[in-house]
């Protein structure tokens, strides 16, 4: 027997409750969106079919997943993919999952280039999940786009978003590469763009459980953040074309410092720019 307790809106808003006592951020949200990739129905739909009960397999599986997201196990794990810009991400605990700081960071790029119709060279340089490079090359059918990560499971992740998103024609290069030291000397960019990993390991403890029990460390912290972006800058320099480009998301607290140790290298017209929440996030470089 079926009863209102096994309808859409009486389960959503039992699991909201109990997300939020457990001190979820978004309980609301992340019960929707367990709860529709569960039933295989996009999330606006769950309010069509409110009423409509669930089955005991059903709510079984939905209990295991609100269990899971109860003990701070990111909701993108769990359903295994994320929406970043316009498409939808393959995610696992390999790859960080894209942030919505990152997708700003991908429409400054295209901003710049929105004028130019020449097939360039890119370099989505950590690329973990692909979110940067892929979402750039989709709207950019020209352009010649090569994927860099240090992390094998990694790179399998870059390709196989890649050859889901972008399909398999597009001529696309991928490198299994600390930085820049395994990609082929002669190579060289149009643009370099990249999401490094940037919090220094001693602000581990101000980071929330989601995080810090889940997400690759290696793409997240750094044991030495001035040495790891002097090589990068260093490295990086001799890749990119004259009057090419370099986008890197960063550190708050350090984009200044990235910023001088960037001229300091011989890069020029060193621009920061703000994320939405008034943070200086970004930094776009010239050579
Ligand atoms: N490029 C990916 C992203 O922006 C991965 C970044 C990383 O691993 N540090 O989400």
């Amino acid at each position: 027997m079926q009863n209102s307790e096994d309808s859409v809106l009486s389960l959503l808003k039992k699991s909201e409750e109990f997300l939020k006592r457990k001190n979820i951020p978004s309980p609301r949200l992340d019960a929707e969106l367990l709860l529709a990739d569960l039933l295989k129905i996009p999330r606006v739909k769950l309010y069509v079919d409110f009423e409509r009960p669930l089955s005991l397999i059903e709510k079984d599986a939905y209990r295991e997943r609100i269990l899971e997201r109860s003990k701070s196990r990111p909701t993108a794990y769990i359903i295994g993919k994320k929406s970043f810009f316009d498409s939808e991400f393959y995610v696992d605990q390999n790859v960080l999952i894209p942030r919505p700081e990152t997708e700003e960071l991908v429409a400054w790029v295209l901003e710049d280039f929105s004028k130019g119709q020449g097939s360039l060279e890119i370099l989505d340089l950590c690329s973990g999940s692909g979110c940067i490079g892929i979402s750039l090359a989709k709207p950019k059918a020209n352009w010649i786009v090569h994927f860099s990560d240090v992390s094998p499971e990694a790179m399998n992740i870059t390709k196989r978003n890649s050859s889901e998103i972008l399909g398999g024609d597009r001529k696309i290069e991928f490198f299994e590469s600390d930085l820049f030291s395994s990609i082929p000397k002669d190579k060289s960019f149009d643009c370099i763009v990249s999401n490094p990993p940037y919090i220094p390991e001693k602000e581990k403890g101000e980071i929330m459980p989601d995080v810090l029990n889940y997400e690759p460390h290696l793409a997240l912290f750094l044991s030495d953040f001035e040495e790891f972006h002097v090589k990068l800058l260093g490295q990086g320099f001799p890749f990119l074309k004259e009057g090419g480009r370099l986008y890197l998301e960063t550190h708050p607290e350090y984009s200044g410092w990235l910023r001088e140790a960037a001229l300091k290298v011989g890069y020029s017209d060193a621009v920061l720019r703000k994320d939405l929440s008034s943070k200086e996030r970004f930094l776009r470089l010239t050579k």
